[in-house]
């Protein structure tokens, strides 16, 4: 069990709180290699209802699971050029094996596209192979020297979408979608509302032509890159030798897109709704959605309590029927803890939804639901309870998406601000600010410099302001676009 001591609190350490919520709601914990992370039963299953949704949103939309290896020869990553550049610094290379020195050492992925787009070389060879669109379930590595649980890990898991198309227009349309996809899924189920857009130049995924991405605020007021999807261009098609005939019969190079995803989104889940009782799990995302704390004084009333509580168990989660859709609900049998401790410890854990059934509870045929989101109580009648559950958790879903929205837009920041008012937004409790930008890589690098705030990206038309920024926020010069600025997670 969680010990009871209190958790630091969000205003006087967000940081620290993080790492208490993560540690003591039993999401993940330190692994004995330093900068990687052990994935506990109750953080994987948030990750394992993450995935879920996502592969049936990829399949409906035409993708179909492969995996690749492990490793990758090393030559393999310096055939692009930008790619090797990007990568080569933080990649773990093997270069041993059966206590032989290898004859070319291989690199552990910190992503796939060379061994992919070697692959789809061979497989592709006419305009009917195209598009080829897959996606992998995989581990990659990147040896970060600096590391948070779920935030940056030396090893993590995701996603990673590869596609070949036989237009540069159809691989932009596949890019777009799937940040129109991956916007869904961040909105909808982790009730985490993002900003989307394109990266500048200098903040582009290495080796792509254009780099989509969203991006989320945090309690801290940070940006968190939550999830990037990539036009590809021909770089790696060139590199890879991945040619296709054409319908009027030429050799062509094919045009590709990568995306993904990775358990980030859990840290991102975390610093999006937990409060200063621990976590708090959106509904669709929960392992469990339901805790029933059964309540009881004398040793008579315990066995009418305890049977009641596993009755209403039973019929909310439908077991026998081995519904899909099914409540996901578990009944607190423990004997040695009082009903107080365990409502302590539920709220910590983010359990949506706690109800208290005790023996007057039983008397007026009722159980009361606690929400974890707003903690609002009321009584429902044990007749039409799984009816009342499913109405709570559908309100709870939408409620949690409206808050970190309204909590987003308050702490956003539009039309003129000078650069000194900016300095002073970033030293202090940091924001979005959305400002204008010359398009100049000098005054993007020097923000940077001085106030550690980067181009989160250029937001797409529904996000930019009603009035266009007219002046760079540094050089004062003419805006040719305007660039959400932000700190960064
Ligand atoms: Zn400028």
């Amino acid at each position: 069990m969680a010990d009871d001591k209190k958790l630091t609190t969000r205003a006087s350490d967000f940081s620290a709180w993080y790492n208490e919520v993560v540690l003591r709601a039993e999401l993940a914990d330190y692994s004995p290699v330093r900068g990687c992370m052990v994935i506990r039963p109750d953080g994987y299953g948030i990750w394992e209802r993450m995935q879920r949704t996502l592969d049936d949103m990829f399949k409906a939309t035409g993708h179909r699971n492969a995996y690749f290896p492990l490793f990758i020869p090393e030559s393999f990553l310096h055939k692009e050029a930008q790619h090797v550049k990007g990568f080569a610094p933080e990649t773990a290379v093997v270069t041993h094996g059966g206590g032989k020195k290898l004859e070319e050492p291989l690199v552990v992925r910190p992503t796939s596209e060379t061994i992919i787009y070697a692959m789809f070389a061979k497989w592709v060879q006419s305009y009917r192979d195209l598009p080829l669109l897959i996606n992998q379930w995989a581990n990659v590595v990147r040896w970060e020297m600096r590391t948070r649980l779920f935030l940056r890990t030396l090893e993590f898991l995701w996603q990673e979408g590869h596609t070949a198309h036989a237009t540069h227009d159809e691989a932009e349309e596949e890019a777009r979608k799937i940040l129109g996809l991956y916007r869904d899924f961040m909105e909808g189920w982790m009730a985490m509302p993002v900003v989307t857009g394109q990266k500048t130049e200098a903040e582009k995924f290495a080796g792509a032509l254009r780099t989509y991405s969203c991006e989320a605020m945090m309690q801290d007021n940070k940006a968190l890159q939550a999830g990037t999807s990539h036009n590809l261009g021909q770089n790696f098609a060139k590199a890879f030798d991945l040619k296709f005939q054409s319908e009027s019969g030429d050799e062509e190079y094919a045009w590709n897109t990568s995306w993904g995803v990775s358990t980030r989104l859990v840290g991102g889940l975390v610093m999006t709704h937990g409060d200063d009782n621990g976590l708090r799990i959106p509904p669709l995302l929960a392992p469990t959605e339901v805790v029933i704390v059964p309540i009881w004084r004398k040793e008579e009333e315990r066995s009418r309590v305890m049977e009641a509580a596993d009755r209403v168990c039973r019929d909310i989660s439908n077991w026998e029927r081995r519904d899909p859709n099914a409540l996901r609900v578990r009944v607190d049998t423990r004997e040695n803890l009082k009903p107080g401790a365990k409502y302590y410890e539920w709220e910590l854990r983010g359990v949506p939804i706690r109800m208290e059934l005790g023996p007057r509870d039983l008397d007026a045929n009722q159980g009361v639901l606690v929400r974890r989101d707003t903690r609002a109580k009321q009584s429902v009648s044990l007749d039409a309870i799984a009816e009342e559950i499913e109405t709570v958790l559908e309100t709870m879903q939408d409620d949690m998406l409206s808050a970190a929205r309204d909590r987003r837009e308050q702490n956003s920041h539009r039309g003129a601000v000078s650069y000194e008012q900016f300095k002073e937004l970033m030293e202090g409790d940091g924001a979005f600010v959305y400002a204008g930008w010359c398009d100049g890589e000098k005054c993007e690098a020097q923000i940077k410099e001085e106030t550690k705030a980067t181009i989160r990206c250029l937001p797409d038309e529904e996000f930019r302001s009603a009035e266009a920024p007219s002046r760079c926020l540094l050089c004062n010069a003419d805006a040719t676009t305007e660039a959400l600025w932000a700190k960064a997670y």
